[in-house]
């Protein structure tokens, strides 16, 4: 298992024991946002499904800056996509 240290994309809070943490994926076509716990596994099937292919994932510290993330990401996608990375 390896050990990833996560950061929020938002605030750039590190990671520490909370579990309350999301994981944003941005449809590459941009129809639609996957938004998952960032621990639930259940949600790896919707993001392997062939049919629909996800960006890179963000990691948020909680459900605020998921909608931060969204609303920024939804906005950008007009414009320019930022590589965050
Ligand atoms: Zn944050």
């Amino acid at each position: 298992m390896k050990v990833e240290t996560c950061a929020c994309d938002i605030c750039g809070v590190q990671k520490k024991e909370t579990n309350h943490w999301w994981k944003a994926y941005l449809a590459v076509d941009g129809s639609g946002v996957l938004v998952t716990r960032l621990d639930d596994q259940s949600s790896l099937s919707l993001r392997n499904d062939p049919a629909q292919q996800w960006d890179a994932a963000a990691d948020l510290c909680g459900a605020q800056h998921v909608l931060e993330y969204l609303s920024k990401n939804l906005f950008h996608n007009e414009s320019q996509q930022e590589a965050t990375r």
